[in-house]
């Protein structure tokens, strides 16, 4: 009989989950950039992506410590996100709630890996793996930022921006129902006893 796997196992499965993962966002972060059209969060896509490759790096690393070659195994959690920001890009939104939608998606990802960060590196600190668990950590504290800094434009601008795109018509309607109500004639009259 095979002997039992270890933490020690599960935490190289993991691991490898993980490379995978960024291998993925690596891919899914360009489109995102192109799609956004708010300069701030294009950026934040760019300087992602960035970090992400860094990340890797980093990942290798860990592999390293751990006398194991850098492998990737699919990150189906991760791709089933990266599918779902895909179907949202190819929808029809106004530019702003594109941005909004970009957001979502991208937060979906990063508390994706929040979660397996937070998972490795609880994992490499009960080992004993303090080098293992500082690589990770600096990943983590990345994600992080990264979340907050998509809070930050979605609540600092993009989600209103949004929301006031769907209202010129509204207002409009509003104006015009003003005016009705200010002369009143038989079609405004009919109007008001219809509300
Ligand atoms: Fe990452
Ligand atoms: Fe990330």
């Amino acid at each position: 009989m095979a002997e039992a796997g270890t933490l020690q196992d599960a935490f190289i499965d993991e691991l490898k989950d993980t490379y995978d993962g960024e291998k993925q966002i690596t891919k899914a972060l360009p489109k995102m950039a192109k799609t956004a059209t708010t300069p701030k969060l294009r950026a934040a896509f760019e300087t992602h992506l960035r970090e992400t490759e860094g990340q890797i790096k980093r990942l290798e690393r860990v592999f390293n410590l751990m006398d194991e070659k850098p492998k990737g195994k699919h990150c189906d959690g991760l791709a089933g996100i990266i599918e779902e920001g895909k179907n949202v890009m190819g929808e029809d939104f106004d530019e702003t709630t594109m941005d909004a939608c970009l957001i979502a998606s991208a937060q979906r990802v990063e508390h994706y890996e929040m979660a397996a960060y937070g998972t490795l590196i609880a994992w490499a600190k009960a080992m004993g793996l303090e080098d293992a668990a500082d690589l990770l950590q600096q990943n983590l504290d990345e994600e992080k930022a990264t979340d907050e800094k998509l809070t930050a434009l979605a609540e600092g601008g993009i989600n209103q921006e949004a929301a006031d795109a769907a209202r010129p018509d509204e207002d409009e309607e509003e104006e015009e129902e003003e005016v009705v109500a200010a002369r009143p004639t038989a079609r405004g009259a009919a109007k008001r006893a219809s509300r």
